[in-house]
């Protein structure tokens, strides 16, 4: 796990002189997609400060992770580099989206994976001040954005989503669903963003109301994960239903219902049901429930 070191990160001076520093190592990004090493379970290939020189790239707008012991850790978006360049980085490896990844990845990997896309789809859309349309500037690192017209002088940070990811069960079953845009087989939890205004434990009891019509007891807090997608953080409860029938909105779930642990490793088995991938903390969540954990 690096050490965030929120004190080094505004040490402007530190900051230049580590984007250049040749032991630096640096997280790749094109866009969405990430820099991967070919082996699992999943690792960024991450580049040192002369591989990234050699190739022409610039660390300027490099977003500070943290240090690994004295090492300091970047990540750098090079989506506009030419086609040649971006196929170097890739040699040895492949570039993919955090999205499209099936395999496990470790825990420090994908803390590092996804902050690093946070971070840097964050300064790409910060590019300009949403209060009065002038150009940002990056500061801190990556952390911060200022705008340059000093008359608005509006600082922006990096945003957090919270969405909740619930695990309801009646007794030994537990409810699975399906939303539309899922693909073939795919059940899952459900999952909703916060509102404005609401407690997370509002936001499981509302979103379980809308989705599937089930009144439902007391939230528990099982866990949470960091979900770039670009900007969210899962927050996972599981939760007992009052009651049975299902009643689904027929739109953001298009089916929905309760399943035996029996009944799941039977329709895993014979290739009718498809769980979330084994990154995912929906995953863990029906999974650990497999286990009676
Ligand atoms: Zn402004």
């Amino acid at each position: 796990m690096l050490d965030r070191n929120e004190v080094i990160r505004s040490d402007t001076e530190f900051i230049s002189s580590a984007r250049r520093a040749p032991e630096t190592r640096f997280v790749v990004y094109s866009g969405p997609r990430a820099l991967l090493k070919p082996a699992l379970p999943i690792t960024p290939k991450d580049m040192d400060g002369q591989q990234l020189a050699s190739l022409g790239l610039d660390p300027a707008e490099a977003v500070f992770l943290g240090l690994s012991g004295q090492t300091p850790w970047f990540a750098v978006d090079i989506a506009s580099a030419s086609d040649e360049i971006q196929t170097s980085c890739a040699a040895d490896g492949r570039f993919e989206t955090l999205a499209a990844i099936q395999d496990p990845i470790a825990g420090d990997a994908w803390s590092v994976l996804a902050q690093a896309r946070a971070l840097l789809a964050w300064n790409a859309a910060a590019k300009y001040c949403s209060c009065c349309g002038a150009l940002t500037e990056m500061l801190s690192a990556g952390y911060q954005r200022s705008c340059t017209d000093t008359s608005c002088g509006a600082l922006h940070f990096p945003r957090t989503d919270p969405a909740v990811i619930v695990r309801v069960t009646n007794g030994d079953r537990c409810l699975l669903a399906r939303q539309p845009s899922f693909p073939p087989g795919l059940q899952s939890v459900l999952a909703g963003f916060a509102e404005p205004g609401e407690t997370l434990e509002e936001t499981v009891v509302r979103e379980i109301k809308e989705e599937v019509g089930l009144r439902v007891g007391d939230p528990v807090y099982i866990a949470s994960q960091a979900w770039p997608f670009p900007t969210s953080m899962m927050i996972a409860f599981s939760v007992e239903a009052a009651e049975e029938t299902i009643r689904i909105d027929g739109r953001e779930i298009e089916a929905a219902d309760w399943y035996t642990r029996e009944e799941i490793r039977q329709r895993m088995s014979d290739g009718s049901l498809v769980l979330p991938s084994v990154k995912s903390i929906a995953r863990r969540l029906i999974d650990d429930w497999l286990d009676n954990l």
